[in-house]
């Protein structure tokens, strides 16, 4: 019989430059459900391995925020608007109460900083050699400070948060369309659920627009009941996931790792809370606005005044 679990979703936090390889590791890994190979030597390698195969949207997960003074020099950084997942404005800072530009983004993107214009500030003053693109470069911008990882106190495009989330792969599908976020899923083409690792059974979520107990609620468990039992017999006949994930239903579970920033948060949490959007899709992204007004209650103070109040 299938498994029933139910939405949740958790904030991986990051809170240190120290932190981003296992920060990454922990991401990548929850999509290849190999977190139980995760030691303390494991992080650098694992990171390694995703840069050669080139899935590096792994490494988007991590975000760091800096700052430099506002010189008509630094302000070369305005021109690069091509590189996705990179952030700039002047803001006033209020530790010196001056005016300087801020600059955020994920591991990739300062990584395409280095590869389209051969600036490999980002990278150095991180100093993670593994995403290094050369090793032996010199500094462009004059004066240019690590401010935070995840976190800082300058305005929402340079603050980010990473969720980890169960929900339904109807969920997924709408949520993915998000393009300003990055995202990480555990995915349909290599889980085989008829193998140990999975239970043998398939995971689902419970429909929360089916009345429990109603006669509706039991067609739809039996029909889901009797996938899995053609998936079995699929996974028997030496069907690889490739071909069995071709029957399974949009009541799936999946693992989804979402990063992105306040600013894309908001405008996802507009749309996604919204009564228009699919109830399951409301029920999970609630769930994640509700971990982000915690973290700054500021930023959210609206959306949950119309999202969350009972
Ligand atoms: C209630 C509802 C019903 C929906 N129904 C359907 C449907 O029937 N069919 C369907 O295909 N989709 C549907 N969608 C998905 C929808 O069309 C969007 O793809 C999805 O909501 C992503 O939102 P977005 O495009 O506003 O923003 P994001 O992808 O989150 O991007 C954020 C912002 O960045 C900017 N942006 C990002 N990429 C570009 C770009 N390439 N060009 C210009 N600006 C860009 C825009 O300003 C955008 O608002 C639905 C969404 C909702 C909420």
């Amino acid at each position: 019989m299938v498994k029933l679990v139910k939405e949740k979703t958790e904030v991986y936090p990051l809170n240190k430059i120290d932190d981003i390889c296992t920060h990454i590791e922990r991401c990548g890994r929850t999509c290849y459900k190999s977190e139980n190979k995760i030691t303390e030597e494991t992080a650098l390698p694992f990171i390694s391995g995703i840069l050669k195969s080139g899935h590096e949207s792994v490494i988007e997960h991590a975000n760091v925020i800096f700052s430099m003074p506002n010189t008509a020099h630094n302000s070369r950084i305005f021109t690069m608007r091509d590189i996705r997942g990179l952030y700039c404005s002047l803001e006033k800072d209020p530790l010196i109460n001056q005016e300087v530009i801020v600059v955020s983004g994920n591991m990739r993107s300062f990584r395409d900083v280095a590869r389209q214009y051969n600036i490999h500030d980002f990278l150095l003053k991180i100093g993670i050699p593994t995403f290094y693109i050369a090793d032996n470069s010199s500094l462009f911008f004059s004066d240019l400070k690590i401010e935070g990882v995840q976190q800082s106190r300058f305005s929402e495009l340079h603050n980010y948060v990473t969720t980890h989330s169960i929900c339904d792969l109807g969920a997924y599908k709408d949520i993915t369309r998000h393009r300003l976020a990055s995202f990480s899923i555990e995915s349909t083409r290599y889980c085989n659920y008829s193998k140990g690792k999975f239970g043998g059974e398939l995971a689902v979520l419970e429909p929360c627009n089916i009345e429990k107990d109603s006669e509706m609620y039991y067609i739809w468990f039996d029909a889901i009941n009797e996938i899995e039992k053609h998936y079995m017999k699929m996974a028997e006949l030496g069907a690889k996931a490739d071909q069995l994930r071709m029957i399974l239903p949009h009541s799936t579970k999946a693992d989804m790792i979402m990063t992105a920033n306040v600013t894309e948060w908001k405008h996802i949490f507009s749309l996604r809370c919204h009564t228009a959007a699919h109830p399951s899709v409301r029920r999970i992204m609630k769930l994640i606005l509700a971990e982000c007004c915690q973290i700054w209650p500021n930023f959210f103070d609206e959306q949950k005044k119309e999202f969350l109040a009972a």
